[in-house]
């Protein structure tokens, strides 16, 4: 029986997160930050050339970048250091896709306002126990690893009151992966059709959201927004674990959304992740999460 002297021996793997900060989450690539400045405008068209996915675009002088996009690739950090950088977050999560293009704009913060309160106004009966129907629109099978990492002893999302089930008529929150594949749309509308009020749907991973490398075209629709209400979006490609579980607390009103910073304090700089580089040392998030647990 060597699961006992295992067991004595690593104690309790799993984490307390939301009800404190966890440590596991600080080795993750968060989001890409932009610094300001770099060395100007001879480079500014190379570097938005270089990312595979647009997510890179210039608007008055300014580098723009669409989270939504961005694949984490790393080639923008690789290869313009002193622009672009890793922070190691995985409260990424946002309510409206407007939230993941920086630098944010202070118009966008009314109209998140308002989607964020009529989110919260329709997820008050969902506060004791949250079912999940997932459903695969044109996933290259990497967000599943991590949708299914949920379950496992480290995150175990069952002690949170959050659910798996097969069927979408049990289901409070649709959780979808994928570019939006063309041959996927209307079993994706069906299910969505046929879950009960309320519900939520969340759009989990850069491929949901915007396509990543595939885009929009004869085959997929650039993510799933065209196709079905989407109120919570989780980048990343894929999204960690820890990230979806930001994104589904967040979707139910459980969390607070993460403070959003275009550019990185100067605090953070020794923080940053490089490529295949974990961070060590203790999380201190910025906005720590409420007490509250469903
Ligand atoms: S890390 Fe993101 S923003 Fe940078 S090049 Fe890759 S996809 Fe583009």
């Amino acid at each position: 029986m060597p699961w006992i002297p295992r067991g004595l021996r690593d104690g309790i793997v799993t984490t307390r997160y939301p009800r404190r900060p966890d440590g596991y989450g600080e080795g993750f690539r968060g989001r890409v930050v932009v610094h300001p400045g770099g060395d100007g405008d001879l480079r500014a068209g190379s570097i938005a050339e270089a990312c595979p996915t647009d997510a890179i675009s210039i608007d008055a002088g300014q580098f723009c970048l669409d989270r939504g996009r961005c694949i984490m690739c790393g080639r923008c950090v690789e290869l313009y250091p002193e622009v672009f950088e890793f922070e190691p977050d995985f409260e990424t999560s946002a309510i409206g896709r407007d939230r993941l293009v920086v630098p944010d704009r202070e118009e966008d913060d009314a109209s998140v306002a308002r989607t964020r309160s009529e989110l919260a106004r329709r997820v008050k009966a969902l506060r004791r126990s949250v079912h999940i129907r997932h459903l695969d629109a044109g996933s290259d099978g990497a967000e599943e690893w991590e949708v299914a990492a949920l379950t496992n002893p480290v995150y175990d999302v069952q002690r949170l009151g959050i659910y798996f089930t097969a069927s979408p008529k049990h289901a409070d929150l649709l959780l979808v992966t994928g570019v939006g594949a063309a041959g996927m749309l209307r079993s994706l509308q069906h299910t969505f059709e046929v879950m009960p009020e309320p519900k939520v749907v969340i759009a989990a991973g850069a491929d949901a959201i915007s396509g990543g490398l595939i885009g929009h075209g004869y085959a997929a629709r650039g993510g799933i927004a065209e196709s079905v209400p989407v109120d919570v979006y989780v980048p990343g490609s894929p999204p960690t674990p820890f990230g979806l579980l930001h994104g589904i607390l967040l979707a139910v009103g459980l969390l607070p959304e993460a403070r959003r910073p275009s550019t990185p304090p100067a605090s953070n700089a020794r923080r940053s992740v490089r490529p295949g580089t974990a961070v060590p040392g203790p999380s201190t998030p910025e906005d720590p999460p409420t007490e509250a647990g469903p």
